[in-house]
């Protein structure tokens, strides 16, 4: 019944300049008049974010996370606000609303906030008086009445997470790329675009540095099977990549290379059962900071050795975290900055030894470690240095993915 509401998801990119939010205005009149509901959502203008964050940081080194969030949510309140009037004044009935407004609810874990409902009620009378919706992104509002935000990139997850509480078939994802490619455009030459991808594929791409698509707002398109479409706001009538429901019918495969640049790497030692590591997650916990791989071993003679990787990106306080975290645990702790993440992703990555022995031959050739390994059944992740992080994912890329014909998805 809900079937013709579409949700349309604008970068900042798209909405940076009056005459991108113009032709993003424009796009969006376009949908309406082929009979479809439409709900847009936006991010900040580019830069936006980074800039407050910026500001913020000329005062403190370790902000309060619901002040953060208080200033955070602006930059998308703008950019809702500016499209709507733009909208308006080409005739068309638009009202923004905030998250808050929107009806996302959120938890109370400021920065880095999780939606817990969508009470989407507002969002559904206007619709029904025919207006269009402009939802500001990476917002909500928690329990206690507080406003919050989705973390880095979160915008998203708050299409995502709409479009399947409306009941939405596609959300439409909005950027200045054309879709998903198999490895970053600015790292490697032409790579391949990527036609289709499972939903577990896109998770782990985007987990592993990929910057498209929030991972988490793959967990929302799986509740209802939302089909998820990446599409470029600058290329008319572009493929793009679509995410929908593939499990089960994909042969092994590796699908893209996807990086990280700066990731920290813990390393710490427990001798003699002395409860280190267990003292180092409290720590970690109480300061608030988001862990991307905790993994810890026993080494022999009593000695446990833990290694916890910890993305810079989703930490806003990482230069304050860091120095008193080195402080609590002196000679246990040893903390590298010097590190990349990178990451081979695939369906069935790990039903064979192939993959895995190619990547360790291609890095040690290279002299690239890697410092660290980690597999999973869609991915095979290593740290390298991060001088060479660009040289290792042209690397993998040549390797696995340059002469391939990607694209056949299904067996
Ligand atoms: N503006 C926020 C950020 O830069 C959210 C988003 O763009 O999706 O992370
Ligand atoms: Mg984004």
């Amino acid at each position: 019944m809900n079937n013709n509401i579409v949700v349309l998801k604008f970068g900042g990119t798209s909405v940076a300049t009056p005459d991108r939010i113009r032709q993003v205005a424009e796009l969006v009149l376009k949908k309406q008049q082929k009979g479809q509901k439409v709900v847009v959502v936006v991010s900040a203008r580019a830069k936006m974010t980074d800039a407050l964050i910026e500001d913020a940081r000329s005062f403190s080194s370790d902000p309060a996370p619901r002040e953060m969030d208080m200033l955070l949510t602006s930059g998308e309140r703008i950019s809702s606000a500016l499209l709507s009037i733009a909208l308006n004044a080409l005739g068309a009935a638009a009202i923004s609303l905030t998250g808050s407004q929107a009806g996302i609810i959120t938890d109370d874990d400021h920065t880095n906030a999780r939606i817990i409902e969508i009470r989407p009620a507002r969002v559904v009378q206007a619709l029904a008086d025919d207006r269009i919706v402009v939802v500001s992104g990476f917002q909500g509002v928690s329990f206690k009445k507080e406003v919050t935000t989705l973390g880095r990139g979160g915008s998203d997850i708050s299409a995502v997470a709409l479009a399947s509480a409306l009941g939405a078939q596609v959300c439409e994802i909005y950027s200045d790329v054309d879709g998903v490619y198999a490895a970053d455009p600015n790292v490697v030459r032409d790579p391949a675009k990527i036609s289709e991808l499972s939903y577990q594929e896109m998770q782990e791409l985007a987990e592993a540095g990929a910057k498209v698509l929030h991972p988490k707002s793959v967990e929302f398109a799986k509740v209802k099977g939302t089909i998820i479409h990446a599409k470029s706001t600058f290329v008319a009538d572009g493929e793009g990549t679509i995410i929908k429901n593939l499990e089960g019918r994909i042969k092994p495969r590796v699908v893209g290379v996807a990086s990280e640049q700066k990731v920290i790497l813990a390393r710490c030692r427990d001798e003699g059962h002395a409860g280190v590591i267990a003292r180092l997650v409290d720590s970690l916990a109480e300061a608030n900071v988001k862990v991307k791989q905790i993994s810890f071993s026993e080494v022999g003679d009593g000695v446990t050795s833990g290694n916890f990787i910890i993305a810079e990106k989703e930490n806003y306080h990482i230069e304050s975290v860091v120095p008193r975290l080195e402080a609590s645990f002196p000679g246990t702790l040893h903390v590298s900055r010097h590190l990349g993440a990178i990451s081979l992703i695939g369906a069935g990555i790990n039903d064979r030894y192939d993959f895995l022995r190619d990547c360790l031959r291609l890095l040690r050739q290279e002299g690239l470690g890697p410092a660290s390994l980690h597999t999973s059944s869609f991915r095979i992740s290593a740290l390298v240095p991060r001088d060479r992080l660009d040289h290792a994912v042209n690397l993998l890329y040549e390797h696995f993915l340059r002469s391939e014909t990607k694209n056949d998805a299904q067996s």
